[in-house]
């Protein structure tokens, strides 16, 4: 039977290349969104079959528990758990609503802990098994206009760190992938002169960041880390 990997955010963006590759691997894909309809969408646009879109919001404990359950038992156990489910609500500390602070660390940081813990027990029964959590940049970095964002990706890497040493001894990897600026719906309003602060000259693309995705799914040891995909950006903040 070929490995179950499960998407979280794999509808869009980062999530959306992710779920094509591994596809194109011969993985059968478990999308993982709010919107179903979008997930069913990608779902129809991936290679090979058996694949799957789910409804479920990441930072709703009894829904990601009903969602792992249901992939459980329709789809068998999970090989790769990929969390690219995330939002960002920008604004300077002092002007951000407090309606605004909760959603980004709930689906960030909580989201990211409640699929881990959901689809861990799953993970045991694999050979290979492993976790990549999308971070960023400046999760390490630190932005202006980004404190609580910043604030949910750093407290995703050393959640990574933590879970890396807590699972190493069955063999399942935990690590963090932190993309710089990427080509999603995430940064449309971003204007693209950002990209002179980058050393590459641009923007990344989902693919891109795809590709460093299954290099940590399939690197066999390496656990507990961090690694970047910004085309430099990190070394010019
Ligand atoms: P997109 O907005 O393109 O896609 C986000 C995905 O997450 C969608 O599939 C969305 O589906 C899903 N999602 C959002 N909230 C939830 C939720 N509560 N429950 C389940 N699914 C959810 O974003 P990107 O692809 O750009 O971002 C992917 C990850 O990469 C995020 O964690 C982001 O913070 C990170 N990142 C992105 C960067 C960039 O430049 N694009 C830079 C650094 C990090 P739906 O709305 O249907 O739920």
């Amino acid at each position: 039977m070929s490995r179950l990997a499960v998407v979280c955010g794999g509808s869009r963006g980062i999530g959306r290349a992710v779920s094509r590759l591994l596809a194109t691997r011969g993985c059968r894909v478990a999308i993982v969104s709010r919107n179903e309809d979008v997930a069913k969408a990608t779902v129809k646009s991936l290679h090979g079959a058996d694949h799957v879109a789910l409804s479920c919001d990441v930072s709703k404990e009894q829904d990601v528990q009903k969602t792992f359950e249901m992939i459980q038992k329709t789809c068998g156990n999970i090989s790769y758990l990929v969390n690219a489910a995330g939002i960002n609500r920008d604004a300077l500390l002092l002007r951000i609503r407090p309606e605004d602070m909760l959603p980004q660390l709930h689906t960030n940081l909580l989201g990211s802990m409640l699929t881990c813990r959901a689809a861990l027990r799953s993970m045991l029964h694999t050979e290979g098994a492993a976790v990549v959590n999308i971070g960023s940049v400046v999760g390490m970095k630190g932005n202006s206009g980004q404190c609580v964002y910043s604030a949910s990706k750093a407290g995703l890497e050393g959640f990574t760190r933590s879970l890396a040493k807590e699972v190493a001894s069955r063999n399942i990897r935990v690590n963090l992938l932190a993309p710089g600026f990427i080509h999603t719906d995430m940064t449309l309003g971003l204007k693209e002169d950002r990209a002179r602060s980058i050393p590459l000259g641009r923007f990344g693309e989902p693919e891109e960041v795809a590709q460093a995705v299954l290099f940590l799914l399939e690197s066999s040891y390496v656990t507990g880390q961090v690694l970047v995909v910004d085309g430099g950006l990190q070394l010019a903040m």
